[in-house]
């Protein structure tokens, strides 16, 4: 497969070359040349890695050798053998629950194995460089990336986050990680920052050639690299498949289903799977009160300009919402008129389209957010995390049908939104919320909490939104 820049065509890559660089040189996202077909009646009854696995084959041709060792590795360490089950709430409401892997957040499905791909990646391209990946997290990509490069030879991860706008667990789970080649850093600024500062690092010349005469190369492990989406394509075809299964759905009628969405890099992995031929119907993002692409949605005119609203969904805090790229050059087809939209973007802070049909816009305001978490305790006894709880309400809001939603972190990784939702007390300490919340969820604690209650957190560091590119040179001397 070929891959080129969402702004300029004659940019192209093997998806080696795209793994490997992250994004395109041009400050674009690289984007496959054609949605390959997949004929879904070869894949019946197949296991999540085995759909996996061919749905890597189709992306990562020249990796091919490598896939099933790579798909095998990546998925050893969640915790159910479905990888992402799907559970069937009530007759509208089923949720595909991506939170089994080591960090209790969807973005495991994908980092557990882009490490893997980068790596096969690498040795395809016949390189010897060493990776330094540099990552903005807005809670969840930044503990799901150290757990995939944690011992992964010759690399190196950097995580910001905004010091101010990560969930107490979140926090934890960051400073608890033990191994040398990761580090995290609480950047003083909001998520937006954290990811503008990394495309700044990406975009400094000076910098990667003194990084480069050391052999070490930057890469990225958020959704803005191409290894990052391709996994979760998957989960939307075996979903497909189980609710088929369960005799919920037809083969072949259209499934409705609703994403919390943020950076966007779920729902487009969505939209793929659909325009790759798996039959899905009404497609809905959720946005939380951070309602930027709601609006964009209904009126055309994407704008930044407002500020970030600091949520119970942090993953979702999120105003430039880097995936829209990718769907807007495939809605538009056309590279230039993107890079003038990402121009204006990053000059004023805005753009303006006419509206984009096909797909349904919704948000909900914490309220909302709150009220959804405990009608469904109460009403079926499920306990969800307020992300899922953001796409279950805009999921209510815009249909009365069955709909699959995407349950994207396990209620442990917010045990305090979700004590308050249902009502209880929430105490002072993060272990006597744990215990709390499984008394009143009765859910199993998940095996990570465990460790997490036993492990000392490291000291918080922090940087300033300018110190960042001076820090990337500490680390790089520290750990290579
Ligand atoms: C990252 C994240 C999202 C948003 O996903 P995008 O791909 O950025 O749209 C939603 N929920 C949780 C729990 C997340 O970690």
């Amino acid at each position: 497969m070929i891959y080129h820049s969402t702004r300029d065509l004659s940019l192209a890559a093997t998806g080696a070359e795209a793994i490997v660089a992250g994004i395109a040189p041009d400050g674009g996202l690289y984007v496959p040349e054609v949605l390959p077909k997949i004929d879904r009646s070869a894949w019946r009854g197949a296991s999540f890695q085995d759909m996996a696995c061919g749905i890597f084959r189709l992306f990562f041709d020249e990796l091919e050798d490598d896939l099933p060792g790579i798909v095998k590795a990546a998925y050893a360490s969640f915790d159910d053998p479905a990888i992402a089950p799907v559970r069937v709430v009530n007759e509208r409401l089923a949720l595909l629950e991506l939170w089994h892997g080591p960090t209790l957040a969807f973005k495991d499905i994908a980092l557990q194995a882009l490490p893997h791909l980068m790596q096969a990646a690498l040795k395809a391209l016949g390189r010897q460089e060493k990776v330094l990946i540099l990552t903005a997290t807005s809670g969840d990509t930044g503990k799901a990336a150290m757990a995939g490069f944690a011992d992964v030879k010759d690399s190196g991860v950097i995580v910001y986050y905004p010091a101010d706008g990560v969930s107490e667990a979140q926090r934890r789970q960051m400073l608890t990680h033990g191994e040398d080649n990761t580090i995290a850093l609480g950047v003083e600024g909001n998520f937006d920052d954290c990811q503008a500062g990394v495309k700044r690092l990406f975009a400094d010349r000076v910098l990667q050639e003194t990084l480069a005469a050391r052999g070490i190369r930057l890469s990225s492990a958020n959704s803005i690299n191409i290894g990052r989406l391709v996994p979760q394509i998957t989960y939307y075809f075996t979903a497909y498949e189980a609710l088929v299964r369960k005799g919920v759905l037809e083969d072949g009628q259209p499934l409705d289903l609703t994403v919390p969405t943020g950076n966007f890099g779920d729902f487009l992995a969505g939209v793929y799977a659909k325009e790759m031929g798996l039959p899905l119907g009404q497609m809905t993002v959720a946005s939380n009160a951070n309602h930027v692409l709601t609006d964009f949605g209904e009126t055309g005119v994407y704008d930044a300009n407002r500020p970030l609203v600091l949520t119970a969904s942090p993953s979702m805090d999120i105003l430039i919402s880097s995936n829209l790229e990718r769907y807007l050059f495939l809605r538009l087809g056309d590279a230039e008129k993107v890079r003038a939209l990402m121009t204006e973007l990053r000059e004023t802070g805005r753009f303006a389209l006419q509206k984009l049909d096909g797909v349904r816009w919704g948000w909900a305001d914490e309220t909302a957010v709150f009220a959804t978490i405990r009608d469904l305790y109460e009403s079926d006894r499920v306990t969800i995390d307020p992300h899922t709880a953001v796409a279950v309400d805009v999921a209510r809001q815009v249909s009365d049908g069955f709909q699959l939603v995407l349950s994207t972190a396990s209620a442990y990784k917010f045990p305090r939104e979700v004590l308050t939702a249902l009502g209880r007390e929430v105490p002072e300490t993060l272990e006597a919320q744990w215990e709390a919340l499984q008394e009143a969820s009765k859910l199993p604690v998940p095996q990570p909490i465990q460790k997490l209650r036993s492990a000392r957190p490291r000291l918080e560091h922090r940087v300033a939104v300018d110190a960042m590119r001076e820090s990337v040179l500490e680390f790089a001397k520290g750990v290579f």
